[in-house]
């Protein structure tokens, strides 16, 4: 297993619709192991595969509960075919740094996916583990969280963001 560089906004590579994946063989694998290694270092509940650049659907998911030891889901392909109510709950995003913002989202989604073998898989999620599935699978469409934001307060962190950059180039 080995650590990924995670590309952050505005890095275009986020914004492009990422290719389905055909082919289930052990480069997928590796792919998936160190998805997995790159998120409990970063540390982040959740990672889809453009944020390392790799513009394919494939996302890694924690579903630890309370009290167990961590383990995490791989969803390939992953796709939400029902989705029922709604909920309000704070985001951020390993590739978007500093920020956290109230994003609305489904309440409980469907999701179908396949596992890394290729095998066709069904999901049903609830709470922050539904959330987190919105927000990966957002990623594969090259939709980031602060696209569910107002206008207003997307373009005060485009601002933040730019200056970030700047002092990091200067200093
Ligand atoms: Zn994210």
């Amino acid at each position: 297993m080995a650590l990924r560089k995670i590309i952050e906004y505005p890095e275009p590579l986020l914004r492009v619709k990422a290719k389905k994946v055909d082919t289930f063989d052990e480069e997928l694998k590796i792919l998936v192991e160190d998805m997995a290694e790159t998120m409990w270092e970063a540390p982040g509940v959740g990672l889809a595969a453009p944020q390392v650049a790799q513009s394919v659907r494939v996302i890694v998911v924690d579903v630890t509960e309370p009290g167990e030891e961590k383990h995490y889901m791989a969803l390939i392909n992953p796709e939400i075919v029902e989705h029922e109510g709604t909920q309000l709950d704070e985001e951020g995003c390993l590739s978007v740094p500093e920020l956290t913002a109230q994003v609305q989202r489904y309440k409980k989604v469907t999701v179908d996916y396949q596992s890394e073998d290729g095998t066709s898989k069904q999901l049903i999620a609830e709470d922050r583990i539904a959330v987190v599935l919105q927000h990966e699978i957002d990623h594969l469409d090259g939709i980031l969280f602060i696209d569910h934001l107002s206008p207003l307060k997307r373009n005060l962190y485009k601002k933040k963001r730019k200056k970030m950059l700047a002092l990091e180039q200067t200093g």
